[in-house]
């Protein structure tokens, strides 16, 4: 991760602006307080990921876990809690595998935070999002999420203390996490968002 990045979307910066917040959301901003990511998709990380997703093989993403392990400790409490971005029923039952409470399972193992996949839901069903566009994909997003009725007493079973993270494997526009944000904070504490991997993209829809 570059050292010097607006902290509030992640994305790099001039020492001079950092810690931000950068041009976009000064202008927009971002309902999680930080973005945090580990690497950039891309080369190894990319691979490593596509395995994981396509064909179940999590031995690199294991590995690329390991080497960030003094990273995710330095993110990462025993008290926070991984709220996993929930995954449409379509690509579950496609895959038979949800990478992102998997993610958050891997993280668990390594810093001794908390998970809970039950209380960010998601609403119904949804279209794909990659058969969609522009403002559609943007309508689709903002539907698609929602809190369990348990929410709030789910969460009072948590160290109040601790941070609580929305979690995506992969970080592309940043619609999907900022729209998960965005219902995580009606639990009425500060969020914050984290991604396994993510990419750099000029014209962000953030
Ligand atoms: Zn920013």
């Amino acid at each position: 991760m570059p050292q010097h990045v607006c902290q509030s979307c992640g994305i790099p910066l001039n020492p001079s602006l950092a810690p931000g917040p950068c041009g976009q959301c000064l202008r927009k901003p971002l309902p999680q307080q930080q973005t945090h990511h580990l690497y950039l998709y891309q080369d190894v990380v990319r691979d490593a990921i596509l395995a994981w997703k396509l064909q179940g093989q999590d031995i690199a993403l294991n590995f690329l876990l390991q080497a960030a392990e003094p990273q995710l400790q330095h993110i990462f409490s025993k008290h926070d809690l991984l709220l996993p971005v929930p995954m449409p029923m379509y690509r579950m039952r496609r895959s038979g595998l949800h990478h992102s409470a998997d993610l958050c399972q891997k993280i668990v193992h390594a810093t001794g935070a908390n998970m809970d996949w039950q209380i960010l839901r998601r609403k119904g069903v949804h279209q794909r999002q990659s058969s969609l566009h522009g403002k559609a994909r943007q309508r689709n997003l903002h539907r698609a999420f929602r809190l369990s009725g348990q929410a709030l007493s789910r969460l009072d079973t948590y160290p109040e203390q601790g941070k609580i993270w929305v979690v995506d494997d992969i970080l592309t526009t940043g619609a999907t996490l900022r729209h998960a944000c965005q219902v995580a904070k009606q639990l009425k504490r500060p969020i914050f968002a984290f991604s396994f991997a993510r990419t750099w993209h000029e014209n962000r829809s953030l």
